[in-house]
Formats: structure tokens, C-alpha cells, sequence
């Protein structure tokens, strides 16, 4: 079975890797599929995510990586694939993605939407968060493979994060982000 694993990733993050893996040992391939929305102002551009998710699933020989537009179900049909994977993390995607499933069910009865619940340590990633913790200066190293946290601190004008990255000691607390930030 041949399953499309829709969705932005701008850019990728380790929880979407971990869904990539998870479903490449249940399907025979899986297509990680890279929306080009014109309604959205991405970080990176397409190709760039492309390159980004190559190399950071080169180790997958059952993982490919495209781009796409227009509906996802049609994209699936012309890829000759059977599954739409997703990805829940939290009640709030259930929400959206049960009615997207749904829509996508009345537009082709031949494709099934599967879902993956999140590994527990990634339920609150996304790319949003690492964007706006790198924006801040905060370390993404924990939250990214290395050669993306790199390019987003180059995308931010610093080479590495300017407060420490999480460890058993201190943290400096989140206050301190934005009162650096007003400094
Ligand atoms: P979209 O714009 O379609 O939501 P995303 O790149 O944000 O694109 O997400 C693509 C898919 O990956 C979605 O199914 C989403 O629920 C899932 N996903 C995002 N972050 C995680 C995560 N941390 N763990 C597991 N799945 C995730």
C-alpha cells in the first residue's frame, strides 16, 4: 500500500520525522508531499523544504519526496496511492482533521485517511513553534534535525540560538525571551 503523507512542513520537525518513520515500516512507500499554497507566506521556499526532507530522510529507502497542488485526493489517485496519512496530536487537529477526512471521503471513496497519534514527547511540536521560538532566539536544536535548526537560525541573522538550549539545569525562563526582546 502506497500512502501520501500531505501537509506544509515549513519547515519539518522531528515530530513529523518520527511520523514519516512510524508509517514507513506500515507502508510499502510513502510519498511525503509538499503543498505549494499560494495563499501561505512560507519560510522556505518548496524547494527548499524539498531539499530539507530529503536529506533528512535519506535513510528511508521506502520514503519519496514531492510536491504537489491543488486537491489532495487527486494527487493520491495520480500517485496510484490508497492512504492520506495524518498526523493527531492534540483534540484541537482531531477537530480539523476529521472534517477534512470526511470532505476528502465524499470527494474519492478509494482513498482512506489514516491517523497516527503523535509520539508522546512530540504532542506539542509543530513548525509554528519552532519558528517562533528560533525568532525569539531561543534554541531549536532539540526540535529540528541540525542541518534545518541551521538554516532557520540563518533565516533569524544568527548562526546558533542565543540562550541556552533545554538541559537539566537552569533554563532561563520564557520572561526573559521577551524581555530581551523589548531591550
Ligand atoms: P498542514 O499545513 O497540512 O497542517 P503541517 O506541516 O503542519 O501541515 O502538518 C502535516 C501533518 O503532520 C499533519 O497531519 C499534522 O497533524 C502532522 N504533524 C504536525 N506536527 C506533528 C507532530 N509533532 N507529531 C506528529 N504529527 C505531526
Amino acid at each position: 500500500m502506497i500512502a501520501i503523507y500531505p501537509g506544509s512542513f515549513d519547515p519539518i520537525t522531528l515530530g513529523h520525522l518520527d511520523l514519516i518513520q512510524r508509517g514507513s515500516r506500515l507502508f510499502e512507500r510513502v510519498i511525503v508531499a509538499v503543498l505549494r499554497n499560494p495563499n501561505k507566506m512560507p519560510l522556505f521556499s518548496v524547494q527548499q523544504r524539498l531539499d530539507q526532507i530529503r536529506l533528512s530522510t535519506q535513510h528511508l529507502p521506502n520514503v519519496e519526496v514531492d510536491s504537489f497542488d491543488g486537491l489532495t485526493v487527486n494527487y493520491a489517485q495520480m500517485r496510484h496511492a490508497q492512504v492520506l496519512l495524518r498526523g493527531l496530536r492534540a483534540v484541537s487537529d482531531f477537530e480539523v482533521e476529521l472534517q477534512m477526512a470526511h470532505t476528502n471521503k465524499t470527494l474519492s471513496t478509494q482513498i482512506e485517511t489514516v491517523f497516527l497519534a503523535t509520539s508522546n514527547e512530540y504532542s506539542f511540536l509543530s513548525s509554528s513553534v519552532v519558528k517562533e521560538i528560533a525568532r525569539f532566539g531561543g534554541s531549536i536544536d532539540h526540535l529540528v534535525p541540525p542541518h534545518i535548526a541551521l538554516d532557520i537560525y540563518q533565516c533569524y541573522n544568527h548562526n546558533s540560538p542565543m540562550l541556552n538550549p533545554i538541559s537539566t539545569e537552569a533554563t532561563p525562563p520564557l520572561k526573559s525571551m521577551s524581555a530581551q526582546k523589548e531591550a
